[in-house]
């Protein structure tokens, strides 16, 4: 697999986390970052197997840090958990997802759902349903669109406090996606009671593919589960034409990866877009 850009910064969390002094200067930094405007959205899209057209794009978290470039989330994003900093930053991250959202709507483009990662410590924030309440009224978007990603262990911590929040949510249109599924411990029968309208196969085992029958197996199985449950399944990770080609026979929905598009700036989509569903038009 070729280099996400920035991949080289993974280092900066391993040399800054190692002492108690370290975690308070990423924290320091962190803040700056995000009262600086340091952050950026980047944008995956969502392609649908079907027609072949964007269906969506998941947000994802950059830091344009001053000396080290584009650091990619999984070198701050513990730092930000350990801190309780994720919850501020995470809740910045909704309202860049609905600028943007309204700005679609604005130029006019097809609906995209837009799917913004929650992380289990803002999940967990006594305020996180009022404040994101709070968010999508003070935004003018089609709330249909707006899609959260939760991991398993995250939804299945609480059980009682998650179906809470994922119903209040729910009902004013979000709606809602199990990210990375099949690494945690729970079936998809253990949140059958959830509003829950997609599953994201883990891109462990769609890189698996072609490597292991057990991948093959479990992806088929996740695959008719969730479409019993009526439940849609993007996979991630997606890089090759033969992986594309499984995923396109077992029916998968939609799929996200490298084989159509990195994650890329908010300029760079809108041209994508546009070039994506032409494609996609003379394909149909
Ligand atoms: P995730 O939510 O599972 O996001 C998918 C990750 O897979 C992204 O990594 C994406 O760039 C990567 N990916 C997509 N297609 C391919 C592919 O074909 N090949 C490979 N090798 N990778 C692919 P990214 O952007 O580095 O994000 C990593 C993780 O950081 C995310 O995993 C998510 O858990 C977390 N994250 C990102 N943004 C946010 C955020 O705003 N808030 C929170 N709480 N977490 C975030
Ligand atoms: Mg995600
Ligand atoms: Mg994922
Ligand atoms: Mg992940």
């Amino acid at each position: 697999a070729k280099q996400d850009p920035g991949t080289s910064y993974r280092f900066y969390d391993r040399q800054l986390h190692v002492t108690a002094g370290h975690q308070l200067r990423v924290e320091a930094d962190l803040r700056n970052a995000l009262r600086g405007g340091e952050l950026e959205l980047y944008y995956q899209p969502r392609i649908d197997l079907a027609t072949e057209e964007v269906r969506g794009v998941e947000c994802l978290l950059r830091w344009n840090h001053p000396e080290r470039g584009l650091v990619m989330p999984d070198s701050f994003i513990p730092a930000a958990e350990r801190s309780g900093l994720i919850v501020p930053i995470g809740y910045w991250v909704i309202e860049e997802a609905c600028k943007r959202l309204q700005e679609c709507q604005e130029l006019g483009l097809p609906a995209l759902v837009f799917a913004v990662n929650l992380s289990f410590r803002q999940f967990h924030d006594r305020k996180m349903t009022e404040t994101i309440f709070r968010i999508i009224f003070n935004s003018n978007i089609d709330t249909s669109l707006l899609e959260l990603e939760l991991t398993e262990s995250a939804m299945m911590h609480d059980p009682d406090y998650a179906q809470r929040c994922l119903r209040e949510l729910n009902q004013l249109g979000v709606s809602f996606a199990l990210d990375d599924f099949g690494t945690g411990f729970s079936s998809l029968s253990n949140l059958q009671h959830l509003p829950i309208s997609l599953v994201k196969i883990d891109k462990s085992f769609v890189q698996d593919l072609g490597e292991s029958a057990d991948a093959e197996h479990i992806i088929r199985a996740i695959i008719s589960l969730a479409h019993s449950l009526r439940i849609s399944v993007v996979a991630e990770g997606v890089e090759t034409e033969g992986q594309l080609e499984f995923l396109r026979h077992q029916h998968c929905d939609e799929i996200q990866g490298y084989y159509y598009a990195r994650p890329m700036p908010w300029q760079d989509l809108v041209q994508f877009i546009d070039r994506q569903n032409q494609f996609a038009c003379l394909q149909n």
